[in-house]
């Protein structure tokens, strides 16, 4: 399966990947490279929609694992998804990209609240938009919020920028004999539990034939070859 032709993407980074170096929080020298080369994916002509998890700061599942309710939990993890919205929103902006944050929590002060057609008019007028909180709701998590995002804003792909460069087998940090996926299934996916993004988040691209295009981010320069079709990924998509 070649890379599929786009002119609207949804780009989902995981918070980690804001650490840079760091075990934690955020590291805005590493968010101004990212910014960097989001702006050249745009500068491709590319309209992209953003959403930006929040591991880095806040997970809900390790706040419940320490005896905290999960749902108070996962709130406070969706709010730690804002704050990354927030330091790439001026990362972008430092940069010259006008960009709009819309969080699925409303908070005035802060942003515009997810409003689609609002959202629309953003990506028409060259804005990036980046989605925060997720889905607005516990018990989910941002893979989630950027399926969602990409079936309402009928975006082409969602790329998921990650720290390893596509889908295994098993787990590469564990097997060195793990092999990657040039392309894969939605059902393989789900049946296999391989790890791309929670079920949820893979059968709503499935349902809405989104394919997912897993890649490292990490390393610089990535994201424009994996849209020149040149990069090294896994295309999750159609019954391959
Ligand atoms: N979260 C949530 N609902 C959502 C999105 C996020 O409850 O729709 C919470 C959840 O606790 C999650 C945390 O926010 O652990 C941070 O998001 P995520 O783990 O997806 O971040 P990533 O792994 O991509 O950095």
């Amino acid at each position: 399966m070649p890379m599929p032709e786009v002119k609207r993407v949804l780009l989902k980074l995981s918070g980690e990947v804001l650490m840079g170096d760091q075990q934690f929080g955020i590291d805005p020298a590493f968010v101004s490279e990212l910014a960097q080369e989001v702006k050249a994916a745009q500068e491709t002509g590319l309209e992209i929609c953003l959403v930006i998890g929040g591991g880095n700061i806040f997970r809900g599942m390790a706040g419940a694992a320490q005896g905290m309710d999960r749902a108070q939990a996962d709130y406070m993890g969706m709010l730690a998804t804002v704050m990354n919205a927030l330091a790439m929103q001026s990362a972008l902006e430092k940069l010259g990209v006008s960009t709009r944050v819309q969080s699925a929590i409303q908070m005035d002060q802060v942003c515009e609240p997810v409003i689609r057609r609002r959202a629309e008019r953003h990506l028409e007028k060259g804005r990036i938009v980046i989605f925060a909180a997720g889905v607005g709701a516990p018990y989910f998590t941002t893979d989630s919020g950027a399926a969602l995002r990409a079936a309402e804003m009928q975006c082409d792909a969602l790329l998921k920028g990650t720290s390893v460069d596509g889908v295994y087998d098993s787990d590469p940090k564990k097997n060195p004999d793990a092999k990657r996926f040039e392309t894969v299934s939605y059902d393989k996916v789900l049946a296999d539990n391989l790890k791309v993004m929670d079920a949820s988040a893979v059968a709503l691209c499935r349902d809405n034939q989104i394919p997912i295009v897993v890649f490292s981010i990490r390393e610089k320069g990535n994201l424009a070859r994996v849209l020149a079709g040149e990069g090294v990924q896994t295309i999750v998509g159609g019954n391959a």
